[in-house]
């Protein structure tokens, strides 16, 4: 059915994370796609150079991603998921086991990503009080980091306008985001900032590792503006954790299933995280999944407590845990995700796309732009006046040239879609950079 303003009310629906009031004076619609465009119902293509909100990498309507999903659908379309499980879950958390780097093989299911972060917190927790350490509770997170909307996920992350309006948060402290102005215009992983990991040991020092259960970050910040650490940063992350007994979980949402080229952040930067939360293209955004894989010594430590073995281990849980069109889903999609031709493809583009992104270097009000594999961001400069408005407004304009961009705060984010080509990568940047001129 063909939206049209008069005929719905426009306030019925609130729309997620949107400035609603501006929404309704300019309604921007899709109402199909179909491989990297998403169609305006009357019938405009766009570039989609986000893979939806990073989820798509495969693109839209993807054959055997739908036929999956029928199939299962005429087959079993729901399962209890407490006490009871079925065929497909067990498939998939195999598939993750085998996909996923080192002794990361136990994965409980959820729904989205913010559902993945505060599950895996829950489980930090539990597992140090299975250890007889109850009082490691605290939580470490990064300035500028994004874990999701629940209130674990807010706690942890590093970007105030999702955090202040909502009072008291767990207790966390917060890394220093790793954004350095010597790095500006860096091209791919930048060479300054290991010693930003230090900073963990200036939190230590007021609050002591015995009460810390774990650090996250996310391998880069995707959603605080494609902030790439350097090098030897998450190693020296994880070389504190192990030093102080603190449990690191990597936040994969975004940098999980190939985005910078590799199959998890964990393998592109070398560094083995203790749980590793992922979503999004797990199922290529076609349902609605989340997971979190921990290693073998959470999953242990938490089978072996003791007590009468009819007693839960972990009380957490969805209704829609492992839902079966989810795990059809995943299946299919990490069926196309895991070809090595495929990853072989993205970092070729990887390499276009660099090239193109930075090509906008020296255009006014263009600050800084970063990227890593097949994610990237220009940040604009903030009006002092309206400090959020430009990108929103440059976003805007490249939605009339035929490109849907995403705008966060001041920064202008690109993710697109792996089946994309070079000349595709090549055209976005084109129209970005006409939207920019024009705007200044
Ligand atoms: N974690 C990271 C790193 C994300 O980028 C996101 C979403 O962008 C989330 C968590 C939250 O995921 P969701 O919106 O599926 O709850």
């Amino acid at each position: 059915m063909t939206f049209h303003p008069n005929r719905h009310s426009m306030s019925s629906h609130w729309l997620a994370f949107t400035s609603n009031r501006r929404f309704h004076q300019q309604p921007r619609l899709v109402d199909r796609a179909e491989g990297i465009f998403y169609y305006t119902p009357q019938g405009q293509p766009l570039y989609d150079s986000l893979s939806g909100l990073w989820c798509t990498p495969l693109g839209h309507g993807n054959q055997a991603i739908t036929e999956a999903i029928s199939r299962q659908l005429g087959y079993l379309d729901y399962a209890p998921a407490f006490n009871v499980s079925h065929p497909l879950a067990f498939e998939l958390a195999d598939k993750l086991a085998e996909l996923a780097p080192g002794d990361l093989n136990h994965t409980l299911f959820c729904n989205s990503g913010s559902e993945a972060a505060d599950t895996a917190l829950k489980l930090a927790r539990a597992y140090w009080r299975a250890k007889g350490r109850a009082e490691k509770t605290k939580f470490i997170g990064r300035s500028k980091g994004y874990h999701g909307v629940n209130f674990g996920g807010i706690s942890v992350g590093g970007i105030v306008g999702n955090r202040k309006l909502y009072g008291q948060t767990l207790d966390t402290y917060h890394l220093p985001h790793t954004w350095l102005a010597q790095n500006r215009f860096a091209k791919g992983v930048p060479t300054e900032g290991d010693y930003l990991a230090d900073s963990l040991l200036s939190i230590l020092e007021v609050q002591d590792a015995s009460n810390i259960a774990a650090v996250i970050v996310e391998p880069m910040a995707g959603s605080g503006g494609v902030i790439v650490p350097s090098a030897g940063y998450l190693k020296r992350l994880r070389e504190l954790c192990d030093q102080h007994d603190i449990l690191l979980i990597f936040d994969e949402v975004i940098t999980g299933f190939g985005r910078l080229g590799s199959l998890f952040g964990a393998d592109f930067f070398d560094v083995q995280p203790d749980i590793l939360t992922c979503a999004k293209a797990l199922t290529n955004g076609v349902v609605p999944m989340g997971a979190v894989i921990s290693n073998d010594d959470i999953y242990a430590t938490l089978m072996d407590q003791p007590g009468d073995d009819y007693l839960i281990e972990f009380p957490h849980g969805y209704t829609y845990s492992a839902h079966p069109l989810a795990c059809a889903s995943a299946l299919a999609s990490l069926a196309q995700l895991t070809k090595p031709a495929l990853m072989s493809k993205v970092r070729e583009l990887s390499g276009v796309f660099e090239q193109a992104i930075h090509q906008l270097k020296g255009l006014p009000l263009v600050e800084d732009i970063r990227n890593i594999g097949l994610a990237g961001a220009i940040q604009i400069e903030a009006d002092p006046a309206h400090p959020l408005k430009r990108a929103s407004d440059i976003s805007a304009l490249c939605w009339d040239k035929g490109v849907y961009v995403r705008f966060g705060g001041n920064n202008l984010s690109f993710a697109p879609p792996f089946i994309c080509t070079a000349e595709d990568i090549q055209h976005i940047f084109a129209r970005v950079a006409e939207a920019i001129q024009e705007y200044a």
